[in-house]
């Protein structure tokens, strides 16, 4: 039966056993995990990072974003995740699948790219004063 509410419940670890219904998002682990919405009992873990799924708790409730396309699963449901209600979305052909993917691609890569990039200012930036100061050493 489709779900059209998920309660979350903060764990470190999620348990092997999950509970229908549950949404488990371990901060320190930096992933959520539940069973698909729509009751086929499929396990569906979403990544928690910049370029995969975005999590917001606002206190009170939990949303992910994007959707939750789970086309590797027969059921093939797709759903939003917003403030712990279900949204229902429809189903994606293959065509939408791949497309969907190859975007998902173009973001991880546009993501690593962007973080390599900022990870080689910050090594500039500790390097100058470094180079400076090696530069006046050496003068002396
Ligand atoms: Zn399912």
């Amino acid at each position: 039966m489709k779900r059209t509410s998920i309660k979350h419940e903060f764990v470190k670890y999620v348990p092997s056993e999950l509970a229908e219904g549950v949404l488990y998002v371990s901060i320190p682990f930096a992933t959520a995990v539940h069973r698909c919405a729509c009751g086929c009992g499929n396990k569906v873990v979403t990544p928690i990072t910049p370029a995969d799924w975005h999590l917001v708790f606002d206190g009170d409730t939990v949303s992910l974003t994007p959707s939750i396309g789970n086309w590797g699963f027969p059921c093939r449901s797709h759903y939003w995740i917003k403030r712990d209600k279900i949204r229902w979305s429809g189903a994606w052909t293959d065509e939408q699948v791949v497309a969907g993917r190859k975007r998902d691609d173009r973001g991880r890569e546009a993501y690593f790219t962007q973080r390599e990039e900022a990870e080689a200012g910050v090594a500039a930036s500790v390097c100058r004063p470094v180079r400076r100061r090696l530069r006046g050493w050496l003068r002396l």
